[in-house]
């Protein structure tokens, strides 16, 4: 399959342009015809189908190597659109999406009949976000409403954060993909259940858990999360897969500034010596102290969205440049930090070392 690129600028579409607006169009015509296209969002590029049309979604599943338990989230651009995928919506719904969209946060929602259980992977809840992205809103519009929409990379690789990363994994396996420039917040959607009995959190993103307790009271979270002994599985059924992983082995590395800088040096000579690679990711706090071959600087330990933003473009430029042996500081803390550190986490596999 010949995959065709095109670029869509926001400002151009804002601005009226009318060829940003014929691009979005044959977009959505792609869609409508039960093809696939990979689109900008604000949080990372989603792989887009038609999420009322079963065969899409399998077309979903096979461009990605998928497993097709792992269900997919319904993209829509109008609350009114809710009603048609969603059997009953709850008041707390509303009161989400008064606050958070159009934005980062993914809501669980009992399904309604016209929901095929090829987009939800067999579930009778559905996954739904209304994305703030104005390339994601418009092409929602021009391709009928309802875009299911997984992160845009080959399964188990870390989510495209720019279109170039999209073409490596998508080339070829999927009809057009949407170049809408690097995206703003790096970190998939938060995950809310709306379903059971309180509101739980099932995957940490930009919309932390103190911004949802403002809204809806006291919000729990799945916590399978951060137990690493837990036998049970997480409550999103994607979460159990280890994705956003790089090639080479990631280890997270906590304790102080100094043990945190010599045990990273000591590994990076020691590999070295076995003629392979080493890659860091460090806070600016720390510049000119590592000695591995490729250091990545995120920004500023206080900067979270800095670190978040950054994340999976260094996991992938690491890929690109063949180091096997990666180590990132560790970034336990509240807020967005959860988020950060789940995704650390899960590249790393649960390897995390604590020194002193
Ligand atoms: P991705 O689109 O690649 O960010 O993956 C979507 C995430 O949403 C996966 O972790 C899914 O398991 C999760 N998800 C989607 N639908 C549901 C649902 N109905 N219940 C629980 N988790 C879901
Ligand atoms: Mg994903």
């Amino acid at each position: 399959m010949k995959t065709k690129l095109i670029r869509v600028d926001a400002q151009e579409l804002h601005d009226g342009k009318n060829e940003s607006r014929e691009a979005l169009r044959e977009a959505g015509e792609i869609i409508r015809q039960g093809g696939l296209v990979a689109f900008p969002t604000e949080t990372v590029y989603g792989l887009g189908g038609d999420a009322l049309n079963p065969e899409s979604s399998k077309k979903i599943y096979a461009a990605k190597g998928r497993p097709s338990d792992n269900p997919l989230i319904i993209h829509i651009a109008d609350i009114k659109d809710l009603e048609k995928i969603v059997k009953e919506i709850p008041q707390s719904a509303y009161q989400l999406a008064d606050v958070f969209w159009p934005g980062p946060l993914t809501m669980i929602l009992p399904k309604s009949e016209e929901v095929p259980y090829q987009t939800t992977g067999g579930l009778n809840t559905v996954a739904v976000r209304m994305p703030s992205h104005p390339v994601a809103l418009e092409f929602i519009r021009e391709a009928g409403g309802y875009v299911a929409a997984p992160s845009a990379n080959l399964s188990g690789k870390p989510s495209p954060t720019k279109a170039k990363y999209v073409v490596q994994d998508m080339d070829g396996r999927i009809d057009m993909i949407i170049d809408g420039d690097g995206v703003d917040i790096g970190l998939e959607s938060t995950i809310v259940d709306l379903t059971g009995d309180k509101p739980m959190i099932l995957r940490p993103g930009y919309i932390t858990k103190e911004m949802l307790d403002i809204v809806l009271g006291q919000v729990e979270t799945d916590p399978t999360l951060f137990d690493l002994d837990s036998k049970e599985a997480p409550k999103a059924p994607g979460m159990k897969y280890r994705h956003y992983a790089p090639k080479g082995e990631l280890v997270l590395v906590e304790g102080s500034p100094e043990a945190v800088v010599s045990y990273i040096n000591e590994q990076t000579s020691l590999h070295r010596q076995q003629g392979e690679k080493t890659g860091v990711i460090g806070t600016s706090e720390m510049t000119g102290r590592y000695e591995a071959d490729s250091v990545k600087i995120a920004g500023s330990r206080e900067d979270e969205t800095a670190i978040a933003r950054q994340l999976y473009t260094f996991l992938r430029e690491f890929d690109d440049e063949d180091v096997a042996y990666m180590y990132a500081e560790s970034f336990a803390g509240t807020g967005m930090r959860q988020a950060i550190m789940n995704r650390l986490l899960k590249a790393a596999g649960h390897k995390i070392i604590k020194v002193n």
